[in-house]
């Protein structure tokens, strides 16, 4: 019994794929503690605030949602309010967060969120406030008992940190280098889920996933960790992201290609359709490297969907810079695309470089490329028609629809409905006001 014990928490969750399930993991700490989650925010008795910095915006957002607590602990001092996560890891962030958060009660990095349980008892002990920013990790909150939401896709870590320092991201500071974990825990952690939790999808997560093993005892490559994966019996796919176009290897692509259990997608990070841009981000690849992998993996995997990340208005891209990246859009031909205007992150190397370009301007080229993709996206629909895709069959709305591995949805008109949530064949029949239909075959 301790003093959490029937108290309730909430928690906020800001950036990527890899904060959503460091989330769903400090959830699972709050709980084994005998706290219950609730979704109320100002009457919850914990809060955490789990941030992100990736882009100034994600900051601006926390800290502003951080302050609006303000006159609610002012008003019940008992509230403990927590702040963890990249945002307190930066050594030169935007705010001072230990000087202009004075009424948060805990205050910890990345790097030791895993104690979390241990500070909030230190907490109720002392009721002093707690900020503890350390340099290295101590372990991570794997082999804990994570809250997930999704009952459908788990994502499972498999490698932290990087090594790639692109010069316009923070990560590699705040995360610290590439620490993997080992095969066999990866392996215990999906074969649960899969088989005594019932999950179709398990999406491996690291911010360079094709890194994988390098840094363990034991070498193993991300592909030979995937085929490994392969081997557990159950009807489910492996997704994973995110991949580095320059550790991404024919290897990687023969194991897509080859086994079934491997979805036939791929997120695949690009930044900019000019090599001149690509060498002062220090992303260690050209525009012809990435379009060789890209027409390998087109050529081995023809049904594969395609995502990637684009940052417009890098300091120096000129108009040329910016049409050879709409250029390569045309060529590629994406599902998806995520783009982003560049955002300057103190202590980062291009946040000094000459040639920044100014807001307007970036919107300017971020709007005109959005809707560049829009039309290529509304186009790209045809490629379906007459191609048989594997789709979770799922019952949504009394209907059964299929959802292809590059998350597309397949209508399967007059299906007589069996289970719920099982992979098939669907072939696409039909294709009206930009909806798939289809039969399973
Ligand atoms: S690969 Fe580059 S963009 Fe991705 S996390 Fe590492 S430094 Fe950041």
């Amino acid at each position: 019994m301790n003093s959490y014990q029937g108290k309730t928490y909430h928690v906020v969750t800001y950036g990527c794929q890899m904060n959503v399930h460091e989330s769903e993991k400090i959830r699972g700490v709050l709980s084994r503690l005998g706290m219950n989650e609730i979704d109320d925010i100002e009457s919850a008795d914990v809060v955490v605030f789990n941030t992100c910095c990736i882009r100034e915006g994600a900051e601006d957002r926390a800290y502003n949602n951080v302050m609006a607590l303000r006159p609610i602990k002012e008003k019940n001092p008992e509230k403990i309010i927590i702040l963890c996560g990249c945002m307190p890891q930066q050594k030169e962030g935007k705010y001072k967060l230990k000087e202009r958060l004075p009424f948060v009660d805990i205050i910890i990095g990345t790097h030791n969120v895993n104690q979390l349980d241990q500070y909030l008892l230190k907490y109720a002990i002392n009721r002093e406030r707690i900020y503890d920013i350390i340099e290295k990790p101590i372990g991570s909150l794997d082999n804990n008992n994570c809250i997930r939401d999704d009952k459908l896709n788990a994502y499972v870590n498999i490698i932290y940190g990087c090594n790639k320092f692109c010069t316009y991201c923070i990560v590699p500071y705040v995360r610290g280098r590439e620490k993997s974990r080992t095969a066999q825990d990866i392996y215990n952690e999906v074969k649960d889920l899969v088989q005594n939790q019932g999950y179709k999808y398990i999406t491996l997560l690291g911010q360079n996933v094709n890194s994988y093993g390098k840094d363990l005892k034991d070498k193993m490559s991300f592909s030979e960790l995937l085929t490994y994966l392969c081997t557990i019996e159950g009807d489910f796919k492996i997704k994973f992201m995110t991949s580095h176009p320059m550790d991404l290897g024919d290897d990687l692509i023969k194991v897509m290609k080859k086994e079934d259990k491997v979805a036939k997608a791929l997120h695949l990070p690009v930044q900019s359709g000019s090599s001149r841009i690509l060498a002062k981000m220090n992303r260690h690849y050209d525009i012809k490297h990435y379009m060789s992998i890209i027409k390998k993996l087109k050529h081995a995997i023809p049904n594969i969907a395609l995502s990637t990340d684009i940052i417009v208005g890098f300091p120096g891209e000129t108009e040329k810079d910016f049409n050879q990246t709409l250029k390569l859009l045309k060529k590629v031909k994406y599902d998806q695309v995520f783009a982003f205007m560049y955002s300057k992150r103190t202590g980062t190397p291009a946040a000094t470089f000459e040639g920044q370009i100014d807001d307007k301007e970036k919107n300017i080229r971020l709007n005109k490329l959005l809707r560049l993709q829009k039309l290529i996206q509304k186009d790209q629909i045809k490629k379906y028609f007459n191609k048989t895709y594997d789709c979770l069959i799922r019952h949504i709305n009394g209907v059964a629809v299929g959802i292809t591995d590059g998350g597309k949805e397949v209508y399967i008109p007059n299906y007589k409905y069996v289970n719920q949530n099982y992979f098939a064949k669907v072939k696409i029949e039909n294709i009206r006001n930009h909806k798939l239909s289809g039969v399973i075959k």
